[in-house]
């Protein structure tokens, strides 16, 4: 992977980004800039698409987005996605790089290069090679607690283990607090239940895929290995490194008596400086147990680390400040269920 401008390399990452969903690209660009009339006159934008068929004078295209926000930056980018249809396209960008996983591919290139990491844009080479792999093996690791006295009732403990990978051969995502907490929490978990049995079974689920659309969670829930109306209640960590403000629950709405017992536990203990409470969310595994009416929190930590798909969510950059309280929190509202 190898980005020019100016005979500049620049640098994955920091200087550019390829969208995770990008085709190859290796080629010296003719390139077309965009005008704000072609991104946002309706008229200008279909001359826009007719040129580019036709017109073999230009291979690929760049639009400079710094100027736009919100609504304007969305179109911007939304035309970005739509021509890669039909040639490699740069964005010219100040927003904050963030990664995902793709889950097709696109025909051409599509990548993101930082405004202040380049100038004149008179030259640009590409070489990157992408690779789309329509399958891929992931397996979720799952671990039973039974309890001492035979029962049904079983607890789940949840947390996705898998990450974003790589971008090339040297950018790596580590995932620290996304989810590298969180599965860490769950182990932590797994040991004290052992030294401290409740009368329920405790299952503990780290899942695969959660980044390429909850897909281990998902499989699980369509292929149980019991029953699902068992799970008197599963709590779902995902992003427990921080909580220097508290932390959030969602589907609190659709549990208020459960919610209510948390914020009670954590008045009298005196744990965290405030549990927020968030209605139901696609955003994490807890949500195909929720649509198969299985009751459920999804619990993550707010603080001051802002680092989220990028390569800076390290071990280091987290402060674990409130890790133990919440263990203390989720202990306890286990026992009181
Ligand atoms: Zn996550």
């Amino acid at each position: 992977m190898n980005v020019q401008v100016d005979g500049k390399t620049l640098i994955p990452a920091v200087d550019f980004m390829v969208d995770p969903s990008s085709g190859s690209s290796t080629k010296i660009w003719k390139q077309r800039p965009i005008t704000a009339a072609e991104i946002f006159n309706a008229y200008e934008n279909q001359k826009l698409y007719s040129s580019l068929k036709s017109n073999k004078e230009f291979n690929s295209v760049v639009i400079d987005v710094q100027n736009y926000k919100n609504d304007s930056l969305k179109k911007a980018n939304a035309l970005a996605y739509s021509l890669v249809e039909l040639c490699d396209v740069m964005v010219i960008t100040n927003e904050k790089f963030t990664f995902s996983v793709g889950r097709e591919q696109y025909p051409n290139a599509l990548l993101f290069v930082q405004g202040k990491a380049i100038d004149n844009m008179r030259q640009i080479e590409t070489q990157i090679e992408s690779v789309f792999k329509a399958r891929h093996t992931a397996r979720n690791v799952i671990a039973m607690l039974p309890a001492k006295k035979k029962t049904k009732e079983t607890i789940v403990f949840s947390a996705h283990y898998d990450h974003l990978g790589g971008m090339g051969q040297n950018v790596y995502f580590p995932g620290g607090n996304d989810n590298a907490s969180g599965t860490s929490m769950l182990l932590h978990l797994a040991d004290y239940f052992k030294e401290n049995p409740v009368p329920y079974n405790i299952v503990f689920m780290a899942f695969a895929g959660e980044e390429a659309g909850l897909v281990g969670s998902k499989y699980y829930t369509e292929n149980p290995l019991f029953k699902l109306s068992d799970i008197k209640f599963l709590l779902n960590l995902d992003i427990m490194g921080s909580g220097e403000d508290g932390i959030t629950v969602v589907n609190a709405t659709l549990f208020p008596k459960q919610y209510e017992a948390l914020v009670a536990i954590n008045e009298q203990e005196k744990l965290l400086k405030q549990i927020k409470k968030r209605g139901p969310a696609a955003n994490s595994d807890h949500y195909f147990f929720t649509e198969k009416g299985v009751p459920a929190f999804f619990i993550y930590t707010m603080g001051d680390n802002k680092h989220y798909h990028d390569v800076e969510d390290t071990y280091e950059a987290l402060t674990f400040n409130e890790y133990l309280d919440i263990t203390r929190l989720i202990a306890a509202f286990v026992k009181g269920l």
